[in-house]
């Protein structure tokens, strides 16, 4: 077995471990391999071995790749500029990132005549992070209002990418509120959100444990990254 192959079932096992320890069933969670910065190759490995979700930082990067294997399922889970929103209509199968208006006001635009449906969450700022994109937990309500009015917009739930920690346990607390925010906003709006994305390498059996739907972990499938 390649190295790749070996790490992508250890992550497969620690997910079916994290969900038997906190008694969820495993179909709950959607482990999105993150291949930013990894060749196409490495992608198509984990893809053979059943893999098929991922997740890209990048919208050029990521639009390569998909020209590449349109018939895997893609999650941008980066900030996207407004200006690239042409481009990326009908490619993702789920936008982790949706947190500025003006990217609200250029989907809302380029959706008009179209009849399909494009999946979003809100990425939380949840640690009040100055240099981080998302949105502040209080921003989430109005936002998630706004998102609601455009039809081609499905609003799925909420994404966050808490404060760099290598101790899970200091990571714990971000994941609650993030999973007591969105009970807030369900009871607000009336509705249910499917879907809460938090944990990466470092955390995500924690994430698991505090009702994570799906995880995004890069690094411990497809080993370090050259750059961020
Ligand atoms: C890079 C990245 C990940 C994966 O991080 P790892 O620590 O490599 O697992 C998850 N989510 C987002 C938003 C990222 O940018």
């Amino acid at each position: 077995m390649s190295e790749l192959a070996e790490r992508y079932f250890k992550v497969k096992e620690r997910v079916h471990e994290a969900c038997k320890k906190a008694g969820r069933k495993e179909e709950e969670v959607t482990l999105v391999a993150v291949s930013k910065f990894h060749p196409i190759e490495a992608i198509m490995e984990v893809a053979e071995l059943g893999q098929k979700e991922f997740g890209e930082n990048y919208i050029q990067e990521a639009l390569e790749k998909i020209a590449l294997r349109p018939d895997l399922k893609w999650h941008a889970i980066g900030p996207v500029q407004s200006k690239k929103t042409k481009e990326i209509i009908g490619k993702f199968s789920l936008i982790e990132s949706l947190a500025s208006d003006s990217l609200l006001k250029e989907l809302e635009k380029r959706t008009q005549n179209s009849n399909q449906r494009q999946d979003v969450l809100l990425q939380v700022n949840i640690g009040r992070e100055g240099q981080k994109s998302g949105l502040l937990a209080e921003e989430v309500l109005p936002f998630a209002q706004k998102v609601l009015q455009i039809p081609a917009l499905k609003l799925c739930g909420l994404m966050c990418l808490p404060p760099l920690d290598d101790n899970p346990e200091h990571t714990r607390p971000y994941f609650i509120q993030l999973r007591e925010l969105k009970e807030k906003i369900e009871k607000e709006l009336n509705m249910t959100l499917p879907h809460l994305s938090m944990g990466m390498s470092a955390d995500f059996p924690v994430a698991i444990e505090e009702g994570a739907t799906i995880i995004r972990v890069g690094t411990d499938i497809f080993g370090p990254r050259k750059q961020y």
